[in-house]
């Protein structure tokens, strides 16, 4: 229960261990094909969607590199630990990060965008989250894209990495020019494979940025994904399990996914308020995560571990300035009403232990609530 890696369904793991075919091979680029169309389905574009060998941060590293030249100003929203990394690869290549800091569990106004876009000019892109994992905060991605649309001269670049397959991003309608993912959160696979969707007008500014790149090089990527190939060795057995996993994704629908998880994400979120506990990001929640206050005199991290330790559920702690402070459930992904169920009942046992008075099944019994209805 944790917001990444998350837990792999058997049908996938059991597709992954097939004989590994050759990544030239005719088979392979059909496999390739299709899963393209697939993550077009889930990223709801017609874009390219490149798909690189790495985690998430590579492609958040491309989507700096390729776009970028050293000396571009650039604006970075941050709201915790991810945010901050959006400033730091801008930073690591000589690119202006101009931050809009935002207090750890808050979101941003889309009028701070605006803002900011008015009063500096040559602004080349737009660096948020769709939640700060860190914090379980939301953003407003669809208003900050018709703010960002109005600037020709401007990318906007969300990182989706633990959003994408939670809930309604839509990548074209919103006009998100690079939407950024991984694929071991919400899209159910080990590490491994980031994802970038790259638009048109992103693809014109990839035309004059002249940072260094050479890896994670999109354009290189684009050519070679034209011809169904990666442009080096593709992961193949993950791509194997990302075909498998798209066509459930198809199957059931992105609605009734994004409604699933909601519905997850309720009834963790009643459950924990239920035991007096306080949401970390209380005004604009993710679906994916519920990050909670540890109640005072607790630590967050023992939460962690009495869970992890005594009752066999791995959840998350907090990060950084949040470390102690906060604990988090995930509820993305291959994940199921009773998993939130066992997840409340080993928070309770575990907060028991550690001498918080809680009246046993209350957390439970609200999530239950939540689901008979
Ligand atoms: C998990 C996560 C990342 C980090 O990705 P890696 O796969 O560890 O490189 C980046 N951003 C967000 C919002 C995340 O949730």
């Amino acid at each position: 229960m944790t917001p990444g890696p998350t837990p792999v369904a058997p049908e996938t793991l059991l597709a992954m261990a097939e004989p590994i075919i050759h990544h030239r091979s005719p088979q392979f680029s059909a496999i390739l094909a299709e899963v393209e169309e697939g993550l077009k389905f889930v990223f709801q574009t017609k874009n390219d969607v490149l798909i690189l060998v790495a985690s998430g941060t590579g492609a958040m590293e491309g989507a700096v590199t390729n776009f970028l030249s050293a000396g571009d100003k650039a604006l970075v929203v941050r709201g915790g630990k991810f945010g901050e990394r959006w400033g730091a690869i801008c930073e690591a290549y000589g690119v202006k990060a101009l931050a809009l800091d935002v207090e750890w569990g808050k979101s941003i106004r889309p009028e701070v965008i605006e803002t900011a876009l008015k009063n500096e000019k040559g602004i080349k892109a737009v660096y948020i989250q769709a939640h700060e994992t860190s914090t379980g905060a939301k953003y407003p991605v669809e208003a900050i894209g018709n703010i960002v649309h109005q600037y020709p001269e401007t990318i906007f670049v969300v990182d989706a990495i633990s959003a994408l397959g939670v809930y309604d991003l839509k990548t074209d309608d919103w006009h998100v020019d690079i939407m950024v993912s991984g694929s071991q959160k919400a899209l159910m696979l080990p590490p491994g494979l980031a994802f970038a969707s790259v638009s048109d007008k992103a693809w014109g500014l990839q035309k004059v940025a002249t940072l260094p790149r050479y890896y994670f090089d999109f354009a290189k990527e684009r050519k070679s994904l034209a011809k169904n190939s990666g442009a080096y060795t593709s992961a193949v057995s993950l791509i194997v399990g990302l075909q498998q996993v798209l066509k459930q994704i198809k199957a059931m629908g992105l609605e009734a996914i994004f409604a699933r998880n909601k519905r997850l994400s309720e009834a963790t979120k009643a459950g924990v308020k239920a035991l007096g506990l306080k949401l970390y990001a209380e005004e604009s929640p993710s679906e994916a995560l519920t990050a909670i206050l540890a109640p005072a005199g607790i630590n967050g991290q023992d939460v962690v571990k009495v869970m992890r330790e005594k009752y066999g559920v791995t959840i998350a702690g907090g990060q950084d300035q949040a470390k102690g402070k906060i604990f988090r459930i995930s509820h993305m992904g291959y994940v199921n009403e009773f998993d939130v169920i066992v997840a409340l009942s080993a928070l309770e046992l575990g907060l028991k232990d550690l001498g918080y008075a809680i009246e046993l099944g209350a957390g439970v019994k609200a999530a239950e609530e939540v689901f008979s209805q």
